[in-house]
C-alpha cells in the first residue's frame, strides 16, 4: 500500500526527525502491507510549532471562509471514498462494504454537518449588556484510536477547523494509512499550512508527547478509559483542556412489550458489526425471564448469520485479549450458545461471533469491554431490575430501549446513565451530541455540542 515516509507538518511532508518505523499490518492474512515513520518528541513539537504559528491566522479567518475549506475537504473525500474504504478494509481488515457504507461514508456526513455548522452557528451573541463571543480555545492535540479511524479524525479535526483552531493529530499505531490520506486530502482542500498537522508514533512516545506539551491548549482523545484517566490527569495538572471519549458497556434493554425478535436480530448485528470494535456496541443484552429462552435461541441463531460475514479483529494484541475475555466466560460459568474462543481460521485475527447466556451482571464479561463480538444475554425479574443492571457498571456511553410504544421506551431511557439510547432502533445522527456518561467519558462530539467543545468565550460589558 501506498504510504508517506514523512510527517505533514506545515502544509508539506517532511522527513521524521528519527529513523524508527511502524510496521502496518493486514489483519485479514498478517502480512505487512506499509511502513510509516515512528514519530518522537521533537516531530510532535515540530508540529505544535506549527500549529502555533497558524493559530492566529486561522482564528481571525471569517467562518463563512473557514467553512467552505470544510466543504472543500468533504468533497475530497467524496471523490476519493474508493481510496479510503481500500485502505481501511486493508490496515482495520473491515469487509469492503462496510468500510464503503461506514468508515468512508460517515465521515463525509460529519464534515458536511461542520461546513454548514462553521457557516450558520452564532459566534457572537448578546446578553443584556454584553456582547458575549465564541473564540478558538488555541491549539487542539488530537489523539485517536483504529476502530472507527477516519470517522474519529474527522470528528475532532472538522470542529476544531470550524471553531478556528489548529491541529496536532496522532493516529492510532494500527491505522496510520488513513490517517496519511486524511492529511492529503486536507492539502488538496486548500486549509492553510500549519492549520492541520499529522504526526504518526506510538502512544506512549508520539501521544505521550503531545499530551504534554505546554504549546497544547486542549486535547482531545477517544481511545480506552486506562489511557484517557492518565490523560486527564496530566490536563489536569497543566489546567488545560481536556475531552475524553472512552470506553462502554453498553445495555440493549427489551421490554416485554417489544418486538422481541426484532431487538434480539437488530442487537445482534449491532454487536457483529465491525466484529465487536464499537464503544458504543450494545454488548449486554437484557431480557425479561419470560421470554429469556426464547431471546437465547433467537440470539444464538442471529449470531451464525455473521459466520462468514465477519472481518477479523485488528491486531494479534486484540485478539488474543478478546480470546482471553471468551474464556473468562467460560471459567466463571456463562454458558456458550454461539461462537467461543477457538479461532475459526488458521490465519487472520478471526473470532466468530459469539453469544454467552446465563451470564450475571458481576461477571467480567458484562462489567468489563471486551472490544471483539461478543454478546452476553443477562435476565431481569422486573423494570427496576433491569435498571439496575443496566446501571450496574462504571460505563454510560450508549444503550437501547426496545419496548411496544416510543413512550414507554423513552420513560425507561430516562432513567438510565448513559450518553445516548436508540429508542426501538432509532438510526445514528450525526448531529446529535455523543459522549459518555460516568467513566465514558468527558464533553461530546458532533454537531454544535462537538464544536461548543473547542470554543472558549469572551464577555465584554457596555
Ligand atoms: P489506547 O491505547 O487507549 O489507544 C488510543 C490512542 O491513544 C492511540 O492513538 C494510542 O496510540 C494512544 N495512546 C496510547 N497510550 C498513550 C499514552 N500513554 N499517551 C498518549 N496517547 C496514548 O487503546 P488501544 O490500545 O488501541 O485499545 C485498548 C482498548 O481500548 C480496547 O480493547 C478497547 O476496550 C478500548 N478502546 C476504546 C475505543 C473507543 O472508541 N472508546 C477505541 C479504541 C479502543 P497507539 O495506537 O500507539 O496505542
Ligand atoms: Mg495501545
Amino acid at each position: 500500500m501506498k504510504a508517506h515516509d514523512g510527517m505533514y507538518i506545515d502544509g508539506a511532508w517532511r522527513p521524521a526527525a528519527g529513523r524508527d518505523t511502524i510496521a502496518v499490518v493486514n489483519p485479514v492474512d498478517e502480512q505487512v502491507i506499509a511502513q510509516v515513520p515512528a514519530g518522537t518528541a521533537e516531530d510532535v513539537d515540530a508540529a505544535v510549532r506549527a500549529a502555533r504559528a497558524a493559530l492566529p491566522g486561522w482564528a481571525a479567518t471569517a467562518p463563512a471562509e473557514r467553512a467552505a475549506r470544510i466543504a472543500a475537504l468533504r468533497d475530497v473525500l467524496v471523490a476519493r471514498k474508493d481510496e479510503i474504504a481500500a485502505t481501511v478494509t486493508a490496515e482495520l481488515g473491515a469487509p469492503l462494504p462496510f468500510s464503503q457504507l461506514v468508515h468512508a461514508g460517515v465521515p463525509v456526513l460529519v464534515a458536511g454537518s461542520y461546513a454548514e455548522l462553521a457557516a450558520s452557528y452564532a459566534f457572537e451573541e448578546k446578553v443584556g449588556n454584553s456582547t458575549v463571543y465564541a473564540e478558538p480555545v488555541g491549539v487542539v492535540g488530537a489523539i485517536t484510536p483504529w476502530n472507527y479511524p477516519l470517522h474519529q479524525i474527522v470528528a475532532k479535526v472538522a470542529p476544531a477547523l470550524a471553531a478556528g483552531c489548529t491541529v496536532v493529530l496522532k493516529p492510532a499505531e494500527d491505522t496510520p494509512l488513513t490517517a496519511q490520506l486524511f492529511a492529503e486530502a486536507v492539502d488538496e482542500a486548500g486549509v492553510p499550512a500549519g492549520v492541520f498537522n499529522l504526526v504518526t508514533g506510538l502512544g506512549p512516545v508520539a501521544g505521550q508527547a503531545l499530551a504534554e506539551h505546554d504549546g497544547v491548549d486542549l486535547v482531545s482523545f477517544t481511545g480506552s478509559t486506562a489511557v484517557g484517566r492518565r490523560i486527564g490527569a496530566t490536563a489536569g495538572a497543566a489546567v488545560k483542556r481536556v475531552a475524553l471519549e472512552l470506553g462502554g458497556k453498553s445495555a440493549n434493554v427489551i421490554l416485554p412489550s417489544a418486538d422481541l425478535a426484532k431487538a434480539v436480530g437488530v442487537g445482534v448485528a449491532n454487536v457483529m458489526g465491525n466484529s465487536g470494535q464499537t464503544c458504543s456496541a450494545w454488548t449486554r443484552m437484557l431480557v425479561h425471564t419470560s421470554q429469556y429462552d426464547e431471546a437465547v435461541a433467537l440470539a444464538a441463531e442471529a449470531a451464525a448469520k455473521y459466520d462468514d460475514r465477519i472481518g477479523p479483529l485488528v491486531s494479534a494484541k486484540q485478539h488474543a485479549r478478546v480470546r482471553g475475555y471468551i474464556e473468562k466466560g467460560v471459567a466463571e460459568g456463562a454458558r456458550l450458545v454461539a461462537g467461543g474462543a477457538e479461532a475459526p481460521r488458521e490465519q487472520g485475527y478471526f473470532v466468530s461471533p459469539t453469544v454467552f447466556a446465563d451470564v450475571t451482571p458481576e461477571m467480567t464479561i458484562a462489567q468489563e469491554e471486551i472490544f471483539g463480538p461478543v454478546v452476553s444475554l443477562i435476565r431481569y425479574e422486573d423494570e427496576d431490575d433491569a435498571l439496575r443492571i443496566a446501571n450496574g457498571t462504571v460505563y454510560g456511553l450508549a444503550g437501547a430501549v426496545w419496548a411496544g410504544d416510543d413512550a414507554e421506551a423513552v420513560a425507561f431511557a430516562r432513567r438510565m446513565d448513559t450518553g445516548q439510547v436508540d429508542i426501538n432502533g432509532g438510526r445514528f445522527n450525526p448531529l446529535a451530541p455523543f459522549g459518555g456518561y460516568k467513566q465514558s467519558g468527558v464533553g461530546r462530539e458532533l454537531g454544535s455540542h462537538g464544536l461548543a467543545e473547542y470554543l472558549q468565550t469572551k464577555s465584554l460589558q457596555f
